[in-house]
């Protein structure tokens, strides 16, 4: 993890200003034929250009742009350069403290002349989240100071405290980098910031939100090359997934992924699509975004900017003529209108919704106004996915269950459950890693005949999991094997803290 270039070929400019003087007196220059091109912000002071033209030493045309034009111009050049300066700062990822302790410490840091500081401590923050599996990075900004805290197997960790001068400064570099309007702090923004660390390609995808103290900043990391996802480590066995490989083996139909944000939805659908991609079949995705790349699956990213929603997206790889088909969700009645119709002529459709359980994604669909006899007819099967912290195997404890845990969890009393107890080998959390826990809905005859009849939820999920465990009860059979602790079985089997 030494080098970081940008995904884009870098632009070359042999000279330029620093971002800091562009941006403080209005200008920004481009190489013009023998020459440079000055880009005046309106409303700038014209006196400015006489220090660039002796900067440059060369002859200037000057432009002048309107102030909305030239913040978009402003980030645009900027974000290039910013990645090239990531690539030639030392990236060891190593050492953020020592960065950090680097800043200046001038009262207004965008008045500085350099702003290489903030560029090295951002990417080195973004350097040390990838080397340790994080998924989000969290900047935010308090009165006291500016926090930033890591997400990594689902828990958040503060990582590092910073003075508060140094916020304006690091969230602004941020929104170059990601190319978002630096001078609009009061609407959140989102962008990306594509990135490739030792050879790795990754996409940070960056959202804003204007709070008390300043402007947070949430980084989310997809890491693009981690398509070795297999059914094994996901943690389906059992009922669920034989339900999913008998729903996947049929030629058409629709399997859908249910649970709430960061369930593991998504982890979910690239293993049965790579369980798919045997090359005789044509397999093309809409996503939002695309977060791992599949070799040999045609991947699309919707793009509202230019109307590429799902609906639009959906439509247009029908007409690619494919075999099976992944929509990143069904969220509107148009997408859900699509997805039946492309089952119905033949097509497998994989994608998910955004609900608590299995039972839930049928109501949800009759509630974007599908037919029921449509989604009885091409509905194969409902899965719903929680993840649970894997106790660290090594310093577990064993401990037996008192009487409150033993109800909650419907075990016997003096049951041997497992704590968490902390080692080197977890960073002293004691968890290591996650793993998925799954109920499965097959839709067959009976299934098919209830959702037919607009019969109600009790029904459907009455037959359903007559032999097939629940969330409720995979999660506990978790917990009797040592894999997780009781409270993260709880936090399952409690729906209504989870928010759909
Ligand atoms: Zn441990």
């Amino acid at each position: 993890m030494t080098d970081a270039v940008p995904a884009a070929a870098p632009q070359t400019v042999p000279v330029d200003i620093p971002y800091s003087f562009a941006r403080g007196h209005g200008v920004v220059i481009a190489p013009d034929g023998e020459g440079w091109l000055a880009t005046l912000r309106e409303g700038s002071d014209p006196a400015v250009l006489i220090e660039v033209k002796r900067y440059l030493a060369a002859p200037l045309r000057v432009v002048t742009a309107s102030i909305a034009d030239f913040d978009r111009l402003l980030s645009d050049h900027y974000a290039v350069d910013a990645s090239a300066a990531a690539m030639a700062g030392s990236l060891d990822g190593g050492d953020i403290d020592l960065i950090a302790s680097g800043m200046p410490s001038a009262e207004d840091l965008l008045d500085s002349a350099d702003d290489a500081p903030a560029i090295r401590l951002i990417n080195a923050i973004i350097a040390e989240a990838v080397r340790q599996g994080v998924s989000d990075i969290h900047i935010e900004p308090y009165e006291s100071g500016l926090v930033v805290r890591m997400r990594a197997d689902g828990v958040l960790r503060e990582h590092l405290r910073m003075p508060p001068h140094v916020a304006p400064v690091v969230v602004s570099r941020i929104k170059v980098m990601a190319r978002l309007d630096i001078a609009e702090r009061r609407v959140p923004q989102d962008g990306r910031i594509a990135l490739t660390l030792a050879g790795k390609a990754i996409d940070v995808r960056v959202s804003t939100l204007p709070s008390r103290a300043g402007e947070r900043v949430v980084m989310r990391i997809l890491d693009k090359d981690t398509a070795g996802i297999d059914f094994d480590v996901l943690g389906l066995s059992g009922e669920a997934d034989r339900i999913l490989r008998e729903a996947l083996a049929e030629p058409n139909g629709i399997i859908l992924v249910t649970g709430p944000t960061g369930s593991g939805k998504t982890t979910t659908l690239y293993a049965a699509l790579k369980q798919l991609n045997d090359g005789q079949r044509n397999i093309l995705t809409v996503e939002d975004p695309v977060e791992y790349a599949v070799e040999g699956v045609g991947q699309t990213q919707v793009n509202a900017k230019v109307g590429l929603d799902f609906a639009a997206g959906l439509r247009a790889i029908l007409r690619q003529d494919p075999d099976v088909v992944m929509i990143g969700e069904i969220r509107d009645r148009e997408t859900a209108d699509i997805a039946v119709q492309a089952s119905l002529t033949g097509h497998l459709v994989l994608s998910t919704v955004h609900t608590n359980d299995a039972v839930g994604a049928i109501t949800r669909l009759k509630d974007l106004k599908v037919e029921p006899f449509l989604l009885a007819s091409t509905l194969r099967a409902v899965l719903a996915q929680r993840l649970v912290r894997k106790l660290c195997p090594t310093c577990r404890e064993p401990v037996q269950a008192d009487n409150g845990i033993a109800a909650m969890l419907g075990l016997d009393i003096g049951t041997v459950i497992w704590r968490p107890k902390g080692c080197d080998e977890c960073g002293h959390t004691g968890f290591k890693g996650r793993i998925g826990v799954f109920e499965a809905i097959k839709v067959d005859e009976t299934v098919r005949r209830y959702i037919y009849a607009g019969g109600d939820e009790s029904m459907i999920a009455k037959h359903a999991f007559l032999k097939a465990p629940t969330l409720a009860s995979a999660a506990r059979a978790m917990v009797a094997k040592g894999i997780t602790t009781p409270e993260e079985a709880i936090r399952i089997a409690r729906r209504e803290d989870v928010d759909a």
